[in-house]
């Protein structure tokens, strides 16, 4: 078993301190899921961030409080609230991808969670922009669950996949035990966002990332009362998940090629036409040579 704890770094994004999971030198990923940012919480935020684009991913954004406005090259136009899931994909290949902004209200709490999923290249995948306002809920043997993307005791996410995928928020009303069930060769993740949850006698606290990947059937949860907390789960692709920026790409080429068309102002990458003029577009960093 394959089993260890990550602890996030600081970071500002937009104007608002967030705390980055993944990716880490530790660990990269978990499943397809890359990149993970815990946002907030915070009581009086202001997040401001102008249009940059994205690559070989999806965006996927767990509001838990707060607002905050997305507008994206589609034309997509699109508030996130508490309980509602909005999921950007940025399409495959070398001839797609997509760009947005991302605006909280001045003054007003925030506190979410940002995913990245990253996208099978070898399946032709088009941009596109979803946004779940209703998601299967659920309570039991004391805990309330969401079920953000996947199958999980019997119900469905309406939320669009392209590897195979679990996300399920959880929140323990009283001290709770959980066995979660392996899928054959996924890995799997565990954050705490609040109170305490025990796996393996190891404890995690808020902003603290479990990591498991194992042969066995299932693994326990021990979630104090109180505890609020993020199930994640996913198969590892097949291909180099590999990272730059705010790209994703299957190899060091594409990266390159990422970066070069998006500072040239390529039209894969379109235009956010909503309020663009009010950011400023964010140029993409170089990357080193070699
Ligand atoms: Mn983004």
């Amino acid at each position: 078993m394959t089993f260890f704890k990550l602890t996030g770094k600081g970071k500002d994004v937009g104007g608002l301190s967030v705390t980055r999971l993944l990716p880490q030198a530790k660990r990269r990923s978990i499943g397809a899921w890359c990149f993970l940012d815990h946002a907030g919480p915070a009581e009086a935020a202001e997040m401001q961030v102008g249009a940059h684009p994205h690559t070989n991913l999806a965006t996927f954004t767990w509001m838990l409080n707060g607002e905050v406005w997305h507008a994206d090259s589609l034309g997509s136009r699109q508030c996130v609230r508490p309980g509602e899931i909005n999921l950007m994909v940025a399409g495959t290949g070398n001839a797609r991808g997509i760009s947005h902004t991302e605006q909280s209200a001045p003054g007003a709490p925030l506190h979410a969670v940002q995913l990245w999923i990253a996208l099978p290249t070898a399946q032709d995948i088009a941009p596109a922009f979803h946004h779940y306002p209703e998601l299967p809920a659920w309570e039991s043997d004391g805990v309330r669950h969401i079920l953000l993307t996947g199958d999980y005791q019997g119900r469905r996410a309406p939320t669009a996949q392209f590897s195979p995928l679990l996300g399920v928020d959880l929140r323990a009303d009283r001290d709770a035990s959980l066995t979660i069930a392996i899928e054959k060769n996924w890995e799997y993740g565990v954050l705490v966002i609040d109170g305490e949850v025990r796996i393996d006698d190891e404890v995690f606290h808020a902003d603290e990332l479990a990591f498991i990947a194992c042969e066995r059937a299932d693994f326990r949860i021990e979630a104090a009362a109180g505890s609020h907390f993020l199930l994640l789960g996913g198969e590892p692709l097949a291909q180099p998940v590999l990272m730059w920026w705010n790209f994703v790409a299957d190899s060091c080429e594409a990266l390159r090629q990422a970066v070069a068309d998006w500072n040239r102002g390529h039209p894969r990458f379109g235009s956010v036409g909503w309020q663009g003029e009010t950011l400023p577009r964010l140029p993409a960093p170089e990357m080193p040579g070699g």
